[in-house]
């Protein structure tokens, strides 16, 4: 088990970007200063990228693609899961690594790291997958090849540092496409220690990273006209900024996954303290709340309403928030000040509506820097007007609310613009199929809560997104057929 102390001892060394297999510092000469939420000291510093290194960067990833896409699919394929292999080696320092900077528990940070190794494998073993097809046609042969894009763009977000930026090089890669990776400002560091790995073992500029802010790298890498396909995951803020920033050069292939405010609805047949433990997983509080997918609506039948509340108060009382390396602990801390005092600001929100009550938790912990309890409030009915109850806080916030019937149920379920994930709790089989029917979301978890199925689909409707990862259909985006037909006949 690695102590803070180890950890700051870790990441207490020099970091430059990585491009073109060298390690560099940005030509802007600048850098940021890495801080650990945790006990909100500066821990490192990296560079602070500006556009001539996007532009280097695309550039090196330009040059590498012409030798990786004439790679054999097989050998793209192997060369994917010996970087696997070597994060898979590192684990205990990648997920110390993210820990310290991203606040999240050690022990959590380490399944991350298993579920990137698990991710790259699974791409690199569909390598064969990635087919065309032939078209029936006289007089000669049709058929499409897949081809790669050339550079991707990939802009990850800051709450699963190192199982974003290393799990998604494998799609892109393994489809013959090189790759520009930029992390988030709040967490880079792992994001740079898998670009020194993919520097050791693959071709020099195959994996670059570049760090710095958003507004600068990210919006460089998303104009930049040699970049013909960007997959983003972040915010739906950011999300339309980069749809309307990748049309301002060239037209290109733009993939977003996104925020959402996902449903959970108890119906009045459920079992409810399966559905208690569905809402408490479903949080991600282990992550402090700080996933997409987390279920922060819970809809509840007004007849399950008490019992519901107060299975959520016992449960998420017991919650240990504290230090990200002490061994006990459920939850660590929110990755920076101002994501904390946005958080913050929610919970005053609603603490501060009178017909809002609170259930359980009560915000941030007094004195101890970026930790917020679990907390729970209860809101008299939907279409009562509270940010609480519309906005992603990404944040350890449920807002509970009642319904009567199945319809307002879906309608309320239904109302944001938003439709990521919903989790649905019922015996009853005809309420399960109408649901997955009526509810409009990209992912339905039925009596089950949070977990990412291996090879399904993940991604969202209306605003929570474009287009999907995680399954087969993920490998494909990162290539475009090209139709051939060869004559045979006059
Ligand atoms: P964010 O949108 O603030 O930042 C994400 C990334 O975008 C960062 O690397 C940032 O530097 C970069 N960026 C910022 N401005 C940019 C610009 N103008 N052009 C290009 N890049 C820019 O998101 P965040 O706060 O890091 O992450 C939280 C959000 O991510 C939440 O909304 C969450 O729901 C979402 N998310 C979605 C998924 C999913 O799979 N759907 C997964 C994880 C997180």
């Amino acid at each position: 088990m690695t102590t803070l102390a180890e950890a700051r001892r870790l990441v207490a060394r020099p970091w430059g970007m990585v491009v073109g297999g060298e390690v560099i510092p940005s030509a802007s000469g600048r850098e940021l200063d890495v801080w650990a939420p945790g006990t909100e000291e500066v821990i490192a510093r990296i560079p602070e990228g500006c556009a001539a290194d996007v532009d280097a960067a695309v550039a090196s990833a330009g040059t590498a693609a012409v030798g990786w896409r004439r790679t054999a699919p097989t050998e793209r394929a192997r060369l994917v899961r010996v970087l696997a292999d070597a994060v898979a080696e590192e684990r205990e320092e990648l997920a110390a690594i993210d820990a310290i900077d991203n606040g999240s528990p050690l022990t959590l940070m380490r399944g991350d790291v298993d579920l990137a190794v698990q991710r790259l494998h699974y791409y690199a073993g569909l390598a064969l997958e990635l087919r065309g097809e032939s078209i029936p046609v006289d007089g000669g042969i049709d058929f499409t090849r897949m081809e790669p894009f050339g550079v991707v763009g990939r802009i990850v977000p800051f709450n699963h540092p190192l199982m974003f930026a290393a799990s998604s090089l494998g799609a892109p890669l393994v489809a013959g496409n090189t790759v520009v990776l930029k992390p988030s400002e709040h967490t880079s560091l792992s994001a740079l220690r898998i670009g020194e790995i993919a520097a050791r073992v693959l071709p020099a500029g195959v994996v670059n990273v570049v760090t710095g802010l958003g507004a600068e790298v990210g919006t460089r890498l998303t104009e930049h006209p040699d970049v013909p396909r960007v997959a983003f995951t972040g915010s739906v803020e950011t999300g339309r900024l980069i749809q309307k920033q990748a049309a301002n050069e060239v037209v290109k292939v733009v993939s977003l996954e996104l925020g959402g405010k996902n449903p959970l609805v108890v119906f009045p047949d459920a079992d409810v303290r399966a559905a208690v433990a569905g809402a408490v997983r479903g949080m991600n509080v282990t992550w402090q709340g700080q996933s997409c997918g987390s279920t922060t609506r819970a809809l509840v039948h007004r007849s399950l309403l008490d019992d519901f509340k107060d299975g959520i108060r016992a449960a998420f009382d017991g919650f240990v928030v504290g230090d990200p390396f002490d061994p006990e602990t459920d939850m660590g801390a929110l990755v920076s000040r101002p994501h904390f005092e946005r958080v913050a600001r929610f919970i005053a929100q609603g603490r501060s509506d009178g017909a809002a009550r609170i259930v359980v938790g009560d915000g941030p912990v007094p004195d101890k820097g970026l930790f917020v309890r679990p907390t729970v409030l209860s809101f008299p009915h939907a279409d009562h007007e509270s940010p609480v109850l519309d906005s992603e806080i990404f944040g350890p916030v449920l807002a509970v609310v009642p319904f009567d019937t199945y319809d307002e149920a879906v309608a309320i379920a239904n109302r944001l613009p938003l439709g990521l994930t919903a989790s649905v709790w019922t015996t009853s089989l005809k309420t399960a199929t109408r649901a997955v029917r009526d509810i409009d979301a990209g992912y339905v978890w039925i009596n089950h809560s949070s977990a990412h199925i291996p090879g399904a689909p993940f991604g969202g409707t209306k605003s929570s997104g474009v287009g999907r990862e995680e399954d087969l259909s993920e490998i494909y985006s990162y290539a475009q057929p090209k139709n051939v037909f060869i004559k045979m006949e006059d």
